[in-house]
């Protein structure tokens, strides 16, 4: 599979080298150039093939011939050391808990999958390179686990001080050896424009081998792909009609990777797009104009997003015709007093607690069910994106009891903090990186 930006179609460049540029060098997102047809592969996987094994023969032939079936064995081993487990809601709607990896949330799957494949393609190299990421949250969490210990890899994350969740600040700057943590003086935009202004600056880039982990890069997107064609291969759960996919959505790095793997062949009834209040895109899939504003604040803030970066694949896979868009994404948008009352009812009525996240899916697929005639009789798979213990306060207003912390959760929150502080200038951040890793 070959990548290449929209605006130059004709540069297509691997999958190596889409991984450690991130950008294309017009600095545009790379879209796959091919659509490999993968309807024979997807119907031999049934609810006894391994996670790892979907995994490997997914990418044997998307990433054929560019890695063989052993190189990517080698690296989905080493990345995938979690599944997605699948448990039933109600009689309709069953869970696919995506949050069982080392950070407890969804990111996981991208994050450590371009992990380990920058530590093989790195190989026996003897330099070292800088991953340089922003994070408000979950991200860096997810990108400072996958990268924790890798070979000729070291890792700075920036997050803004007092911006994040105390567990969140815990989970990032707990770990040391080559992950560190700036915390920066400012905002989360601060801390995004300081990490394009170090990869725009001459001499750092000069001195140093500076590399980005951004949701937007291939390395992260395509592995999302998989947990769609792992859940739809789990044809007992909610009986044998075909799923409808339901995706909590912020930069739609989710959805978009699900709407691939359709896109090859995967048997979905259609997908639904639940967003909180930041909802442009489920205002675009009923009037066909896309109008990106400020995110707004909400209680699911890893999905308060306003101008999603990944609308564009999107579009390119629908090719700008968003009445074929519409017709197999219906967009719900979820406010928060509908979010607590669904996190307070599933754990009234199941005992289980969701997360934030989650309940907007929830919520958005029970509006879909009771609206929607034509696919009233088709099963939901609904994504739930983090752990309910990540968002205990939350949960807590809502239910009036919290979930329980996994243990390793729990184990870093006693961990002391080990973090540099600074300010929001590029010198400050220059100095930093030249002394460190110059
Ligand atoms: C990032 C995130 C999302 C949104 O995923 P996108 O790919 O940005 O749409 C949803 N839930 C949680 C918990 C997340 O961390």
């Amino acid at each position: 599979m070959k990548f290449a930006s929209r605006a130059s179609p004709r540069q297509a460049v691997s999958f190596r080298e889409a991984l450690f540029t991130g950008l294309a060098p017009d600095g545009g997102l790379y879209h796959p150039v091919e659509r490999p047809d993968l309807t024979d592969l997807f119907p031999s996987f049934d609810d006894a093939t391994p996670f790892p094994v979907l995994a490997s023969r997914t990418f044997e032939r998307l990433l054929f011939p560019e890695l063989s079936a052993a190189d990517v064995e080698r690296v989905v081993r080493r990345a995938f050391t979690f599944t997605p487990v699948l448990s039933r809601l109600d009689s309709r709607i069953a869970l696919v808990e995506l949050f069982h990896g080392p950070s407890f949330a969804f990111k996981d799957f991208g994050a450590q999958f371009l992990a380990a494949a920058m530590e093989d393609f790195l190989g026996r190299e003897t330099g070292r390179i800088q991953i340089l990421v922003a994070t408000s949250g979950d991200t860096g969490s997810a990108v400072a686990q996958a990268f924790f210990q890798k070979r000729n890899i070291d890792v700075v994350i920036l997050y803004p001080s007092g911006g994040v969740s105390a567990l969140q600040e815990k989970q990032l700057t707990t770990l040391g050896g080559n992950v560190h943590a700036l915390e920066i003086a400012g905002t989360f935009d601060d801390c995004q424009r300081l990490v394009k202004e170090a990869f725009q600056d001459a001499a750092l880039r000069s001195r140093l081998r500076l590399t980005s982990a951004n949701s937007i890069n291939v390395g992260r997107l395509l592995p999302q792909s998989l947990s769609y064609i792992f859940a739809a291969a789990h044809r007992g759960v909610l009986g044998d009609r075909t799923p409808l996919v339901c995706v909590p959505s912020g930069n739609f790095g989710n959805l978009t990777a699900g709407v691939y793997a359709w896109h090859w062949g995967l048997a979905v009834r259609g997908f639904i797009a639940a967003t909180n209040v930041n909802d442009v895109v489920p205002v675009y899939l009923e009037t066909g104009r896309f109008v990106p504003r400020p995110s707004a604040p909400t209680l699911s803030n890893a999905m308060d997003v306003g101008n999603p970066s990944n609308f564009e694949r999107l579009e390119e896979i629908f090719r700008g015709d968003w009445r074929g868009m519409a017709a197999e994404i219906r967009g719900v948008s979820i406010n928060d007093e509908k979010t607590l009352e669904t996190i307070r009812d599933v754990h009234a009525a199941t005992g289980i607690f969701i997360d934030p996240h989650t309940a907007v899916g929830v919520a958005a697929a029970r509006a879909i069910l009771a609206s929607s005639k034509d696919l009233a009789e088709h099963p939901v798979l609904v994504l739930s994106t983090a752990h309910p213990g990540k968002f205990s306060e939350t949960v807590k207003k809502a239910t009036g009891s919290a979930p329980v912390l996994p243990e390793k959760l729990a184990a870093c929150l006693s961990l002391p903090k080990r973090s540099v502080r600074l300010g929001k200038t590029l010198p400050e951040l220059s100095e930093f990186l030249l002394q460190t890793f110059g």
